[in-house]
């Protein structure tokens, strides 16, 4: 399903208070991460490099096309941003991409730990497993190259020695996926260190992939449980509102 596109306005204003909540929260420091938004068919709405993205404003941001190509906003679009557009060719339902360093999903990154156990309901059915991706140079092609095999199957994943990327419908259901990466790994390394982590059971996870009011399942389902259709290892397998807003609208063509 393709994504309905935000107007600028609201783009703007999610990247915005996402990049301050990421940052408030310890999930990027000092101009980590970056975030971007399908604003419409060729235009995508990203942060600018080198800055902080705990502190923009609507217009720090930067307009390019689907090819990088930049046509609107000062400054540079975000060093990542040939990440950013190879996941959004590659998976045209996404609307939002977010990019972050947060500290313990990091840490099993640089460990060269996936965070792909099913041991918690809520993680299983908003984020499903999160998968290591091999290590690529940051803000170059080879990023991409080696990301892109487990961002088709996975909403979630850590980026060896480097950071988490999360992709969703929207910024929002982006950035809430790198929250719940975040307190999963915090959650994880608490367990491992009182000595053990205790998987669910299989028909567990089962029945929790099958509630009739459950949430929509994240592509990625769970991780080693081999029950999971979507499971890693099983073998199967914008409107009126402020000048700024206005201008981004007029870049994307409406
Ligand atoms: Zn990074």
């Amino acid at each position: 399903m393709m994504p309905s596109y935000p107007t600028g306005t609201e783009a703007a204003d999610a990247i915005v208070d996402v990049g301050r909540l990421l940052y408030e929260k310890n999930l990027i420091v000092a101009t980590e991460g970056n975030l971007s938004i399908r604003i419409a068919p060729n235009r995508i709405l990203t942060t600018p490099s080198g800055r902080c993205k705990g502190r923009l404003r609507p217009w720090d941001l930067i307009t390019v096309t689907n090819d990088g190509g930049k046509v609107g906003g000062r400054g540079n679009a975000s060093s990542e941003i040939l990440l950013h557009l190879s996941l959004y060719r590659e998976r045209p339902e996404v609307g939002a991409v977010a990019h972050a360093h947060p500290p313990t999903a990091t840490g099993f990154a640089v460990a060269g730990v996936p965070l792909a156990d099913c041991v918690l309901p809520e993680v299983i059915l908003t984020v499903g497993s999160v998968p290591l991706t091999p290590y690529g140079t940051p803000s170059t092609d080879e990023l991409p190259e080696r990301v892109l095999p487990t961002a088709r199957k996975h909403d979630a994943f850590l980026l060896k020695n480097h950071g988490a990327v999360t992709l969703g419908k929207d910024l929002w259901q982006a950035f809430h996926r790198m929250e719940m990466v975040e307190s999963f790994a915090k959650i994880v390394f608490t367990a491992q260190s009182l000595g053990r982590v205790q998987a669910l059971e299989p028909a567990d996870v089962q029945k929790l992939l099958q509630l009739e009011n459950g949430p929509e399942p994240p592509r990625g389902g769970c991780g080693n449980c081999s029950v999971c259709t979507r499971c890693s290892n099983k073998k199967t397998s914008p409107g009126k509102g402020t000048a700024v807003g206005e201008v981004i609208d007029r870049i994307a063509g409406r």
